[in-house]
């Protein structure tokens, strides 16, 4: 992880250097020797500049098995207890009727449970989490595997979405915030998302490493956990607590106007191509069919794009010419036409000739004017259709 996995800012310098550990939290090894022989990883934390977020910049992920061992945090002191009280009412006010909740890395669920219990019965109440642990089931539909943004929550359509104790352990946290924006753009409801983490900075201030283990690649700051949540959408509050030891916020999914505008238009050139792919080939090939003879001006670069992406195929057009001599004698890519010099077009006439890189028309244009050739017809493709370079209008004109 060369960027900030928050930030993607380049600019980060060392800020801790743990040696080699084993894991510390998903390891459990049953025996002595087990532990004494446990394998250890490198902790290399990085802090980024602009952010102030805290990673470690050798970790991988592969190397935890999420799946086989529970990941188990002690949630029975008096404190805490009072803490996690005070969070699932303060969300439990945010719910509609009959909600639909989601809990992404719930553990053995007693978060998500509370949430249950507090809405007496009432809504869908579901844990997600990749290892199954015996309590799971109890007031919760449990989910065995790991949360994707843009299958689960089209599936299950949430109100809330809770990650408590789950974004230090990801690599990409950033990644999955956006996607998880995105995905919520097509509900059409409000959807919040509610996320706890530890805090770095009462242990930054006070040199403590104890923080730094394999299993939480990301520190977060105060300053980088807002950074993140604002990337998912509207934050509506970020608070500290336990004594500053870790951080939660809410917001609203949401993504910026600009953002899905830009979706939009993504799809429709995506959509718009399918179908010029097949219209542009159909024209292509129909003029193939004809008894006229065919040229193809330009056989590397943009030109090789257009007949390798509309199928001009060999067979079809053999006839590919350049006016660069360097590019004589080569192949086109992909097709193989063999690429002759534009003059061989005076002594050898094309009725049509296509010019593939519409942005050097007007140049080529004035080529084939020069060399004063014959000719009937110019095409160049626009707007998904083969049409007359000459006659019809585009932008392309000198
Ligand atoms: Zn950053």
């Amino acid at each position: 992880m060369k960027k900030c996995p928050i930030c993607s800012s380049s600019l980060s310098v060392k800020v801790f250097n743990g040696g080699k550990k084993t894991l510390s939290t998903l390891g459990w090894p049953s025996t002595h020797s087990e532990a004494i022989s446990m394998e250890k990883y490198p902790l290399d934390y990085v802090q980024c500049l602009r952010c102030s977020h805290i990673w470690n910049c050798q970790f991988n992920y592969e190397v935890i098995p999420y799946e086989n061992n529970p990941n188990r945090m002690f949630n029975n002191g008096t404190l805490w207890q009072k803490h996690i009280k005070a969070m699932i009412q303060s969300l439990n006010k945010l719910l509609p009727k009959n909600p639909t909740v989601i809990d992404i890395g719930c553990g053995e669920g007693h978060f998500v449970r509370g949430l249950a219990e507090a809405n007496c019965g009432t809504g869908r109440f579901l844990g997600f989490d990749p290892n199954s642990a015996p309590e799971s089931g109890a007031g919760i539909e449990f989910i065995p595997n790991y949360f994707l943004p843009e299958v689960d929550i089209k599936r299950y359509q949430p109100d809330l979405v809770i990650m408590r104790h789950v974004l230090e352990h990801l690599e990409e946290p950033a990644e999955f915030l956006e996607q998880l924006a995105f995905a919520s753009l097509k509900l059409n409801k409000s959807v919040y998302f509610f996320a706890e983490t530890p805090s770095v900075d009462v242990a930054f201030k006070s040199g403590r490493i104890v923080d730094f283990f394999y299993e939480h690649p990301s520190q977060f700051t105060k300053k980088s956990f807002v950074r993140l949540m604002e990337l998912g959408g509207d934050v509506q509050w970020v608070d500290t607590h336990y004594g500053g030891e870790v951080v939660n916020g809410l917001i609203k999914l949401s993504m910026e106007n600009s953002y899905v505008h830009q979706a939009q238009e993504s799809e429709k050139f995506l959509n718009f191509t399918e179908i010029s792919k097949l219209t542009l080939a159909s024209d292509l090939n129909k003029l193939s069919l004809g008894e006229q003879v065919t040229a193809i001006w330009g056989g590397t670069g943009k030109a090789a794009t257009f007949i390798q992406h509309y199928q001009l195929e060999k067979n079809k057009f053999p006839y590919v010419v350049d006016s660069d001599y360097e590019k004589v004698g080569s192949f086109v890519p992909g097709t193989g036409q063999v690429i002759r010099h534009s003059s061989e077009l005076k002594s050898r006439p094309a009725e049509v000739i296509i010019i593939p890189s519409q942005w050097r028309a007007a140049d080529i244009y004035a080529e084939i004017k020069m060399l004063n050739v014959t000719y009937s017809k110019i095409f160049i493709e626009y707007q998904g259709r083969l049409i007359d370079y000459e006659l019809d209008e585009h932008p392309y004109h000198a």
